[in-house]
């Protein structure tokens, strides 16, 4: 089976937790902390495979994740880092955010991306140590890892597609000038898949041309097998249009034509404008002289190049495909998907959720709603740190503390950041 779109989720990995730990020595009465810090979460990373032509693989397993940071432990002992999870696709790979259908990445452009990156691990007790607060007793947890969902969309890397009415004769050109070896019979929708194959012009000259299934009328509306595949030739930079001179199927060409024509503009009118080159296949069978006349015209009319082949005896063939490398070496390369995704730090918990507790003069705050309000910082700045604090004062963080007993000069720890609070 054929399968070019699939959506999954990908998870990161959390962070180990840090460690709570004193040094134990025989004869060594207190020793200092040595709570070991967690480690990171691991990313989970795209990567092209060459060798995928489907992404088949995503239809069994929809979920992603990549291992968790190990927690720290005793005698300074960071936890081992999570294991990154790499996702191989197949080159020509559009990947999407579920949620906004932005693209992320088009990975025809890049070998490997990090879609989602793993928490980091927390700090271990040892981290908190000050002189005069020699043992702390506390540490703190890993973060979470990134979460996404994300659709794949498959988009081939062809130079040019061909289009045109099922039975036409798309795929038997395909197999006359590459070795791809396509299926063929005089039945419709005998291609149910995309086929590429690479052509050799010679000298050194190739492209790869896509055989995609026969678009029909009505496709737009979901007839026959839709539009879904022409996804496939988006990045075409051109088109080559065969139609059926030879009547065979008591069909007339243009009206074919126009038929063809009309569905590609209501999928895509760029593509529908992109160059074309038009071939009359079945030469050998034809044998109304007056409709061939009639398609010459009025491919001419309309500025095309037409070319009178016969895919089965292989003749006319060659100028064609000279034709399209001409043309193909003149067109600018083919349509990289520009990335438009920014990825929006989630809203997640609320301020009531948040736990603080207190550990000699030490309060640490930690929960979801604050991890979110932290990604917005920038510790660097001023004015970062003043909307920070007045985000804290605004969800009653501060008032709760009081409540608590917080004094001046104590120490507020929220995951990495620290500061003395002053009322
Ligand atoms: P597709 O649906 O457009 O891919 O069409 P196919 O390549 O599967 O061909 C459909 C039928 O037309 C097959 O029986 C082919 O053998 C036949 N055919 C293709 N090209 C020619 C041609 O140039 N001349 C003749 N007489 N038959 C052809
Ligand atoms: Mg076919």
């Amino acid at each position: 089976m054929f399968v070019d779109k699939a959506t999954i989720m990908v998870k990161a990995g959390k962070g180990g937790n840090g460690a709570v730990s004193f040094h134990r020595e025989k004869y060594v009465s207190a020793g200092g902390p040595d709570g070991g810090d967690g480690g990171r979460g691991g990313n989970v990373v795209l990567k092209t495979d060459i060798n995928m032509s489907t992404l088949m693989d995503f239809r069994y397993k929809r979920k992603y994740a990549a291992g968790n940071g190990a927690d720290g432990s005793g005698r300074n002992k960071t936890g081992k880092d999570g294991e990154h999870l790499v996702i191989r696709v197949p080159n020509g790979t559009v990947v999407r955010e579920k949620e906004s259908g932005s693209i992320i990445v088009d990975m025809s452009d890049v070998d490997e991306f990090r879609l989602v990156r793993g928490g980091s691990g927390g700090w271990g007790n040892k981290h908190f140590a000050t002189p005069t607060r020699q043992a702390p007793r506390f540490a703190k947890a890993g973060l979470p890892g990134d979460e996404l969902e994300i659709i794949l969309e498959l988009k081939l890397l062809a130079d040019v597609g061909l289009v045109g009415f099922p039975n036409v004769g798309k795929s038997t050109f395909l197999s006359v000038v590459s070795k791809a070896h396509p299926k063929i019979a005089d039945y419709h929708f005998t291609t149910l898949f995309p086929n590429l194959g690479v052509v050799y012009v010679g000298e050194g000259a190739s492209f790869v041309l896509a055989d995609i299934p026969g678009i029909i009328e009505g496709a737009s509306e979901g007839a026959g097998l839709g539009h879904d595949f022409l996804r496939h030739i988006d990045r075409c930079r051109l088109l080559i249009h065969v139609v059926d001179i030879s009547g065979s199927e008591g069909r007339d060409p243009i009206e074919d034509f126009e038929t063809i024509s009309k569905e590609l503009r209501s999928y895509s009118p760029e593509l529908a404008g992109r160059p074309q080159l038009v071939a009359a296949n079945k030469c050998d069978i034809a044998q109304d002289d007056e409709i061939t006349e009639r398609f010459k015209s009025y491919v001419e009319e309309r500025g095309y190049r037409l070319f009178m082949i016969s895919a089965a005896s292989n003749m006319g063939v060659r100028d064609l495909v000279n034709a399209a490398s001409d043309e193909l070496s003149r067109l600018p390369p083919p349509t990289v998907f520009e990335a438009d995704y920014v990825p929006k730090p989630r809203m997640q918990g609320s301020p009531e959720e948040l736990v603080i507790e207190v550990f000699d003069d030490v309060w640490t705050i930690e929960g979801r709603w604050i991890e979110w309000i932290l990604q917005n910082v920038n510790w660097g700045e001023h004015e970062s740190r003043m909307y920070f604090e007045r985000v804290l004062r605004n969800a009653g963080i501060y008032q709760r503390l009081e409540s608590m007993g917080i004094r001046d000069g104590d120490t507020v720890s929220i995951y990495n950041i620290e500061f003395e609070y002053v009322k």
